[in-house]
């Protein structure tokens, strides 16, 4: 039973998950290089969690990998958590896609329409994770949004900007299901989705996203919260440059190309 205190605000007889959480595996890359690790909980700490807090399971989505997966499903069964395998890919028009229940490793920087065919294809559903954010609220495109399954309420977005996304996304009718995007341990059910019916198996997650038999709620955002995740990244990332082996030229060379793609993402 979780403990009293911390278990979220869930419509009784219903099960929810957050369908969009990090661990230690998550791995950023720029321009295909490897960058730094963002996660910094093992799989087995957000099971656990998720089950503290009285979610009936979670989605692994580290970026570009599934290393994470086995160990959580692993652990979920003594907790009766259900696992949903997942990764979290970014397309070659620089959008995030997170594939949920896919069984294979979907390849990132390609154009969107081949992510969403491949993640399709190996039994997954495409959710275009944090659609909205400051810059874009504004000047909100759709125009990519009827390629995805569902879009995403994003627990790391203010809810102005969420609420924004829940009134287009009603207007044209699109599905959209709620994640953390946690990154640490305090973060995890900030944003969840909702199934109307019972949940026993990754299969039964998939299926009723399809089917759109699902709400979305945000609970909070927490700035402090996901930036005290800095200091650990950091450190995260120091220790990963050293197993490496990597050169301060090269870690110096990706500072200054992540700042020019920056640059041109701004300009864009
Ligand atoms: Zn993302
Ligand atoms: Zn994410």
């Amino acid at each position: 039973m979780p403990e009293k205190g911390t278990s979220l605000p869930i419509p009784n007889g219903h099960d929810a998950f957050d369908l969009h959480v990090h661990t230690v595996y998550s791995v950023c890359r720029l321009n295909g290089n490897f960058l730094w690790n963002d996660g910094v909980c093992r799989p087995r700490e957000v099971v656990r969690r998720a089950h503290l807090i009285g979610l009936k399971g979670l989605a692994i989505t580290d970026h570009n990998t599934r290393s994470g997966v086995r160990s959580a499903k692993s652990e979920g069964k003594k907790h009766d958590v259900v696992v949903v395998g997942g990764s979290e890919i970014r397309s070659i028009e620089g959008m995030h896609i997170v594939a949920l229940g896919a069984e294979s490793i979907i390849e990132p920087f390609r154009p969107l329409q081949e992510i969403v065919e491949d993640i399709r294809n190996s039994g997954g559903v495409a959710v275009w994770a944090h659609p909205i954010n400051l810059l874009g609220a504004f000047c909100l495109s759709f125009g990519h949004s009827e390629a995805f399954d569902a879009l995403e309420i994003n627990g790391a977005k203010p809810m102005f900007l969420n609420r924004i996304l829940e009134r287009n996304a009603r207007k044209r009718r699109l599905k959209l299901v709620g994640g953390s995007d946690s990154h640490n341990l305090s973060t995890i059910g900030d944003a969840v989705t909702i199934f109307r019916e019972p949940i026993d198996s990754e299969e039964d997650v998939i299926r009723n996203i399809r089917k759109g038999k699902i709400e979305s709620r945000q609970y909070r955002t927490s700035l402090i919260s996901r930036s005290c995740v800095y200091p650990q990244r950091f450190r995260l990332m120091g220790c990963s440059y050293l197993r490496k082996g990597v050169k301060w030229k090269m870690i110096t060379n990706r500072v200054i190309s992540g700042a020019n793609r920056l640059r041109d993402n701004l300009k864009m």
